[in-house]
């Protein structure tokens, strides 16, 4: 099978099957070429059902989580996101498939590096990259419509809530260090109104307003 129709298998079967239904998620991920985003030695599993290492103790993660995040932030097209924990780059560039601009965050510089590399490669031009702890969000830049945090933190901190505007989203797995709750927080007034959506296992949130080092 060439790459796109193993794509096509992955929406069809891990994504389409399990719910998502959100057709501008749906054709993001039939376009987005998840191999350019693993390690060369596991290209031929990109598209397999379950996150892959992508070195450093990180994670891409599996293409259902990355659908799920995806639609929970309801996105419509004119959005400015941020993201935290660029990682390899993969969920970056399927956010920049259906928001107007990207803003993410990655402590780890290699890993930063990697994914700019790729994503200017692939030609995406509304990503803006920092590096460092994402856990106090991008002040300067807010406020968000949507915010989604690829590792799994403590607890939904107020300091992110914050950098939303009224009406947006924080998309956050939400636990122990080992496992945690998929929650999308919806930001209403002075109040946030939760929903949880599946339980999650992801790589810790390290910072601040995460867990710490080790
Ligand atoms: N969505 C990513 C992808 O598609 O490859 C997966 C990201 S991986 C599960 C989580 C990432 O969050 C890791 O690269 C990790 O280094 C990063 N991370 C953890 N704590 C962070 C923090 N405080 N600020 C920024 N990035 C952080």
């Amino acid at each position: 099978m060439n790459w796109r129709e193993q794509r096509e298998q992955m929406v069809k079967h891990q994504l389409v099957l399990r719910g998502i239904k959100d057709q501008r998620v749906l054709e993001a991920m039939r376009k987005v070429p998840r191999h350019f985003f693993v390690p060369e030695k596991l290209s031929e599993s990109a598209y397999h059902d379950g996150p892959l290492s992508i070195g450093e103790g990180q994670t891409i993660s599996q293409p259902y989580m990355v659908a799920l995040m995806t639609e929970c932030l309801g996105l419509k097209g004119g959005e400015k996101v941020l993201e935290i924990g660029t990682g390899s780059g993969y969920q970056t560039a399927v956010l920049a498939e259906l928001a107007e601009h990207i803003y993410t965050i990655e402590r780890i510089p290699i890993l930063l590096k990697k994914a700019q590399q790729v994503l200017t490669r692939l030609g995406y031009t509304t990503i803006t990259f920092k590096g460092g702890d994402g856990t106090c969000g991008w002040e300067e830049e807010s406020p968000f419509d949507g915010i989604i945090v690829t590792a799994g933190a403590p607890d939904i901190s107020p300091v992110l809530v914050e950098q939303l505007d009224e009406g947006g989203v924080l998309v956050i797995p939400v636990g122990t260090r080992f496992s945690q709750s998929l929650f999308k927080v919806t930001k209403k007034g002075d109040r946030i109104e939760k929903e949880n959506y599946t339980l999650c296992v992801f790589v810790p949130l390290i910072g601040m307003h995460g867990w710490k080092e080790n």
